[in-house]
Formats: C-alpha cells, sequence, structure tokens
C-alpha cells in the first residue's frame, strides 16, 4: 500500500521544513505503509533534510526531464534530484498534460530516464470529461499506458482528469473498472488519485486493484493525510 501526497504548487522550503518535521512525528505512531511526498523542486532538498535519513516517509519530485544535463532551460534531470537524496519522480500528471503541453512520448521518455537513474516512478493516466462522456475511456487508458515502460520501481496512478481538485470522486465502481482495465494492460500497482480525502480514502483503498493514493489538496494538511494513511493501513 503506498499513498503519496501531490504538493503541487504549495509549500515553499520554510514551510515544506516545518511540514516534514510534523510529518517525522506522526511517522513514528504511523502505520506501516510505503508513504512518499511530492513537494515543488525549491522545497525538495528542505523536505529530505527535515524528514532526516531515519525516515520511511520518501521524497518525490512532482516532474522530471529525460537528460542527465544540458541546454534545458527550467528543466532538473534525474542525476540532480538523485544527488539531492530524492528518491523519485511523478511523471504525466494530468496538469502537465493540460497546462503544459505534456505528451505520451515525453512521459515515456521522462520516466525512463528517471528509472535508468535509479529512481522511482509515478506514471500518471487518467481521461477527460469529455473523453469518459464520449466513450473513450479505454482509448485514451490505452493510448496512455502504452508510453510508460515497464520496471519494478514504477507504479501507475490513474487519475480521471474531471476528479481532480474538483471535489468530484470516481465511484467505486469506476475507479475498480478503471484499475482492473489498466491492470489488464501493465504488470505495475495502479493507485487511485483524484480528490480522496478522508471520507472516502478506506473504501476507494478497499478495491482489489487499488494499491495506494495520489493525493492532492487532502495531502496539505497534516491531519487528513494521516487520516489517509491510516485508511490505507486499514485496507491493506
Ligand atoms: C493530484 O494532484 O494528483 C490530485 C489527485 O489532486 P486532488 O487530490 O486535489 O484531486
Amino acid at each position: 500500500m503506498l499513498v503519496a501526497g501531490n504538493w503541487k504548487m504549495f509549500k515553499g522550503a520554510h514551510q515544506a521544513r516545518e511540514f516534514a518535521a510534523q510529518l517525522r512525528i506522526v511517522e513514528g505512531r504511523a502505520p506501516d505503509i510505503d508513504v512518499v511526498v511530492c513537494p515543488p523542486f525549491v522545497s525538495l532538498e528542505a523536505t529530505v533534510s527535515s524528514l532526516g535519513p531515519e525516515s520511511r516517509i520518501q521524497v518525490y519530485a512532482q516532474n522530471v526531464h529525460w537528460e542527465l544535463e544540458g541546454a534545458f532551460t527550467g528543466e532538473i534531470s534525474p542525476s540532480m534530484l538523485a544527488e539531492l537524496g530524492v528518491k523519485g519522480a511523478v511523471v504525466g500528471h494530468s496538469e502537465r498534460r493540460q497546462y503544459f503541453g505534456e505528451t505520451d512520448e515525453f512521459v515515456g521518455r521522462r520516466a525512463a530516464a528517471a528509472l535508468e537513474a535509479g529512481l522511482g516512478v509515478i506514471a500518471c493516466v487518467g481521461e477527460t470529461e469529455a473523453e469518459r462522456e464520449s466513450g473513450d475511456t479505454e482509448n485514451v487508458l490505452t493510448r496512455q499506458v502504452a508510453a510508460i515502460p515497464e520496471h519494478e520501481r514504477l507504479v501507475i496512478a490513474y487519475e480521471p482528469v474531471w476528479a481532480i481538485g474538483t471535489g468530484k470522486t470516481a465511484t467505486p465502481e469506476i475507479a475498480q473498472e478503471a484499475h482492473a482495465y489498466i491492470g489488464s494492460l501493465h504488470p505495475a500497482p495502479v493507485l487511485y488519485g483524484g480528490s480522496v480525502k478522508p471520507e472516502n480514502a478506506g473504501v476507494l483503498l478497499a478495491l482489489p486493484d487499488v494499491a495506494g493514493a495520489l493525493v492532492g489538496g487532502a495531502s496539505l494538511d497534516l491531519e487528513s493525510f494521516e487520516a489517509i494513511c491510516r485508511a490505507g493501513a486499514e485496507a491493506t
């Protein structure tokens, strides 16, 4: 069971350091599940150092470039992340696909480069509302999943775009169906993401093909993130 918190563009270095120190306290009394936090690039070092070497909580970046170095202004390479003590990266988040022109090809290249550098990867897939309504969900998932390499350090996150940051959560039936479909295409464990909160985490995380959660908004608050981690442990 893996619960990952995507902090999006929240928590600068100062706030990240304080939050990580609180997570460290909570971790001491928390159940034995895998926990990942994904701060913004500028807060990675503060989070890693505040959690310290003993923590079981891993720090992932929210994106990563596919080259190790070069003339790619504004980008961060896998080896730069590894040097900071970062253990992995999210790739293909729907906000990157929607607002920054991320393509399946680039998602695949980012994932492959991160894996090559020894990092873990959370690769996101998911259909938009229009794609679901027009009956294209399986085609979209097939196309997106086909670009994702197979590797033991890679997990997929199914994040229906219509459920991200909207408060709309996929029903257990929708989530289970999509997870089973992705499972028929790719061997990686599949996390669910999209308005996961303490109130719905128990039901979603207990679904047979749901291997954990990628949590956005609710991961910014210590109490709600802890409650979701607890729900994950109970569902295991
Ligand atoms: C996310 O950012 O990956 C996410 C699922 O966001 P939220 O939980 O806020 O919908």
